[in-house]
């Protein structure tokens, strides 16, 4: 039997885990079985008596850096399979994307490393082929809000953790576009109604109503993912009459 999907967590704050990955979805999936957490304490791996794991930065500057040889003890102790990605978050990083997420959920799950401080020396990125993971264009104070985003990201996607095995097929990014709006009851909200068509119960017109929406919220919002679709979509046959 395959092991389940496993997430090993290196940080310096490990009881901030399972945090908001052990409840709702992702906490009854943790509680099942259908994955595994470990968050390991990169200060276990220091070597002196204060613990110390940074120092300050080589030519100067403000804040401090994780040193290499700690930070590669920790990774080493944590004797990972060589087929586990080793993640570092990171602002720098390729930023993370659904089809990154949808990668990392079907192979065993990775390694992930969350900085602190003004980040970490860059020997141990080369040394250990930290591959570097951004969530956004901002900066966090650590790494962890970054490894529970990404680790809650992946665990949604894998076999049983969804109510519905389609419920990820349609959603936001899952085609290159943004999902079309949503509504549930009651059928009028301070005067505002929900659209006719999606109550009509004709299939095809709810699903042609929902791409367009799709289509033109993506143009309108996020004109970098609609200029990418242009981009893969196959030339038009002009062989053809
Ligand atoms: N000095 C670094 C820089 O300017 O790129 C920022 C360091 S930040 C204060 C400390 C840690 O938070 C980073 O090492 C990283 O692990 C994490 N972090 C911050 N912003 C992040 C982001 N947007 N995505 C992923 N990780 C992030």
């Amino acid at each position: 039997m395959t092991p389940p999907w496993r997430a090993t967590i290196l940080t310096l704050f490990p009881e901030m885990f399972p945090g908001p990955l052990g409840v709702s979805l992702a906490g009854k999936a943790l509680a099942s079985g259908l994955w595994e957490l470990e968050a390991r304490d990169i200060r276990n791996s220091a070597t002196d008596k204060h613990r110390s794991v940074d120092d300050t930065p080589a030519g100067g500057g403000p804040g401090m850096v994780l040193r290499p040889d700690i930070l590669a003890a920790a990774i080493d102790a944590a004797n990972v399979a060589p087929d586990r990605p080793r993640l570092l978050m990171s602002p720098r990083g390729r930023p993370l994307t659904q089809a990154r997420v949808a990668e990392l959920a079907t192979g065993p799950g990775p390694l992930i490393v969350c900085g602190r401080f003004e980040g970490i020396d860059q020997r141990v990125i080369d040394a250990r082929s930290l591959e570097e993971v951004s969530i956004g264009d901002y900066v966090l104070s650590g790494g962890e809000i970054a490894a529970m985003a990404l680790v809650d990201a992946c665990v949604r996607l894998l076999p049983g953790v969804m109510g519905k095995e389609a419920s990820g097929a349609e959603e936001s990014f899952s085609e290159g576009l943004l999902e079309y709006p949503q509504y549930t009851r009651p059928q009028a909200f301070e005067g505002r109604t929900i659209p006719e068509i999606l109550t009509s119960g004709d299939h095809a017109k709810v699903a042609a109503w929902r791409r367009a929406e799709s289509e033109a919220l993506t143009r309108a919002r996020r004109p970098d993912l609609w200029g990418l679709r242009a981009q893969q979509k196959p030339p038009k046959d002009t062989t053809k009459g």
